[in-house]
């Protein structure tokens, strides 16, 4: 499995479609200071579910959307694809070619796609879980990143591990299923105390 290519439109500075391409192995990103390199890296975090709006450098997720400048105006969406080389079959999809797209309006709506077909976050997140590439992100080591993992507490430190052995997903399951139990509980309770003030 490997990264194919990513495509920008409208997210940061990329306000014109924008197309980078990689090649299995190694891939650099080189530019002048400013020119959107850690933009680049934010698109990837992006269209891989991440849901805080500090993680990409700004202040609320909005900020993703191309801004606008002296001889642009701002747009209303931005739009990040990243198609994935699945011809090993490691993500748990039967496509040779995966590519997984989101889009957020400034007016505040969003949309999830694999493959082109409306989904779910939580379906992208499912499908990225077991391959390092899951919701906690760390596959992607920012600036400042290592000191963090070296200064973790236990807690956290569990977290990195968990996600590395795929358990973080069926965590994820228990709790959800956790919370419909609780749910169903109350609904249950109500309906004891119905049943009883009729009898
Ligand atoms: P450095 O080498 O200094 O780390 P870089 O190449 O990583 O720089 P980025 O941080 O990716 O650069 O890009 C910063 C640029 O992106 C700034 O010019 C900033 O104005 C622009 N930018 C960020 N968000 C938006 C946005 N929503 N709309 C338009 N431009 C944006």
């Amino acid at each position: 499995m490997h990264l194919k290519s990513l495509t920008l439109r409208g997210f940061k500075s990329f306000a014109t479609a924008t197309i980078l391409r990689f090649e299995p192995g190694i891939n650099c990103v080189v530019g002048p200071n400013g020119s959107g390199k850690s933009n680049v890296v934010d698109a990837l975090a992006w269209v891989m579910g991440e849901q805080g709006a500090k993680n990409l450098r700004g202040g609320n997720m909005a900020d993703v959307i191309f801004a606008g400048t002296s001889k642009r105006p701002a747009l209303g969406r931005a739009e990040v694809s990243l198609t994935i080389d699945n011809s090993d079959g490691v993500l748990p999809i039967d496509y040779t070619e995966v590519t997984i797209s989101r889009t957020l309006f400034r007016s505040g709506g969003s949309e999830y796609a694999i493959n082109g077909t409306s989904c779910r976050l939580l379906d992208i997140q499912e499908l990225l879980s077991d391959t390092g590439m899951g919701r906690e992100m760390h596959v992607i080591i920012g600036q400042g990143k290592l000191d963090e993992v070296l200064k973790a507490g236990a807690e956290d430190r569990r977290g990195f591990i968990e996600e590395a052995a795929g358990v973080l997903k069926h965590r994820r399951r228990k709790e959800k299923a956790l919370r419909k139990l609780e749910s169903m509980s109350g609904s249950l309770a109500r309906i004891e105390d119905l049943s009883a003030e009729l009898r």
